[in-house]
């Protein structure tokens, strides 16, 4: 009999029949609160009626529209409405379907455009799992576990993570900022550098936000030495971190940025979005696969943005990741195991620390199970898997939030006592 690989790690045992919402439906009928999301995919909530309705229609009119072969309605339809959204200047967009392919993508533009060879990327960062992307991911030792040889040409250079060095902000992002410089004088010499690749809150690395000045530094560098900021806003953009992007909290313009994840609603879709000019200097036909761009796609997409701006989708992630993120502090405020809550939005981690101040693994995988059992999924993050996060849909009620946050209560107290 043939099985599923055990290539894959499923976090819960749950088998879902449907969802709707904020929750999903298990094959035996349970309900179970859903605060993961698809790892922040579906932010207008499961099987949202438009979304549905939109990818419908499509469906009966046109499901694959090659798009090197035939430009097809709904992607152009996409491309216009994303110049409502995107931040300015960059007017210029393209399509793909994993968030791995948009950060491949945005690491050929960068190439192709400066003719330099490096990347620098930020501790902690998660850009995918391919086998350039995994090069550019430091959130873990297990994406690039026996694959090697990486790619060559990834510099990392740390980024704030104020809680991990024990510093305030500020000391944190001074150091960053001299160590980037260092790594200039050291590794990778401006003229030699393509780009950064940094994400405005780090996902996978444990949901802790990077901060104005940092940005503001890696700008001015950027600017100094013709060097691109890529921002990856694939878990952060559409609205995830209670601004339209993630870097909208940080006043800092960026030269790309990558797109997926919260774009489609659940239907797979990504891309990259730069101005025109530099877009230009990439090489054509150098990008695009068999089903970029899918046609029920962007339809999905298309109504997924409306469903957006509609419901205030925006707005309510930006109140109901405040509520969660209060919640989340009183609960870490009286459990001496959890060390730290941060985040930005409806992003929101719990880091466990032992008394001595290290990761906390066990502690927290034991809540992530236990609060699954009683009714709440979530999932684990940081580079040892110790911050237990919390994406719920942006569509998330207030009510739902505080259902999530006193199973949340009752879970830690129950694994910690
Ligand atoms: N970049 C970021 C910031 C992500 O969070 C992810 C997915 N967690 C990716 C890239 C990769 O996306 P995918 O899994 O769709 O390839």
């Amino acid at each position: 009999m043939a099985q599923l690989s055990p290539l894959l790690k499923q976090a819960t045992p749950v088998v879902v029949d449907h969802g709707e919402g904020a929750y999903l439906y298990d094959v035996e009928g349970n309900r179970h609160l859903d605060f993961t999301a698809g790892i922040g995919v579906t932010s207008t909530g499961h099987c949202h009626p438009k979304v549905v309705a939109a990818a419908q229609e499509q469906i009966g009119k046109l499901i694959h529209g090659q798009y090197t072969t035939v430009m097809h309605q709904p992607l152009l339809k996409l491309v216009e409405r994303l110049g409502d959204v995107l931040p300015t200047g960059l007017d210029s967009l393209f399509f793909a379907n994993s968030g791995s392919e948009a950060v491949e993508a945005a690491l050929r533009l960068s190439r192709q455009a400066t003719g330099r060879p490096n990347v620098i990327v930020f501790q902690g960062g998660f850009h995918g799992r391919t086998v350039a992307t995994a090069t550019m991911t430091t959130s873990g030792t297990r994406f690039s576990a026996g694959i090697s040889p990486l790619m060559g040409g990834v510099h990392v250079a740390p980024f704030p993570y104020a809680y991990r060095y024990g510093w305030d902000e500020q000391t944190a992002t001074k150091f960053c900022l001299r160590e980037l410089d260092y790594l200039f004088a050291t590794v990778s010499a401006p003229n030699e550098t393509a780009a950064f690749f940094v994400e405005p809150v780090l996902g996978e690395g444990g949901y802790v936000p990077a901060n104005a000045e940092f940005l503001r530094g890696l700008r001015e560098r950027a600017d100094e030495h013709g060097i691109l900021l890529v921002f990856d806003e694939i878990q952060t953009g559409f609205g995830r971190t209670g601004k339209f992007w993630g870097h909208d909290h940080f006043g800092v313009r960026p030269d790309v940025v990558t797109i997926a994840k919260g774009l489609a609603s659940g239907f797979p879709l990504s891309g990259i979005a730069a101005s025109k000019e530099l877009m230009a200097k990439a090489f054509p036909g150098s990008q695009g696969g068999t089903y970029g761009g899918n046609a029920v796609s962007c339809a999905a997409a298309l109504a997924t943005l409306d469903v957006i701006e509609e419901e205030g989708l925006v707005e309510n992630a930006a109140a109901r990741g405040r509520q969660l993120l209060e919640g989340a502090r009183l609960v870490g405020d009286k459990t001496p195991e959890i060390g730290d809550v941060r985040g930005l939005g409806l992003l929101v981690g719990s880091e466990f620390t032992t008394a001595d101040g290290k990761p906390d693994n066990a502690t927290a995988q034991a809540a992530q199970q236990e609060a699954a059992r009683r009714g709440l999924l979530m999932l684990t993050c940081g580079a040892h898997m110790n911050v237990v996060r919390m994406i719920p849909p942006l569509v998330v009620t207030a009510e739902q939030i505080d259902e999530a946050l006193a199973i949340w209560s009752e879970t830690v107290s129950a694994v910690t006592k």
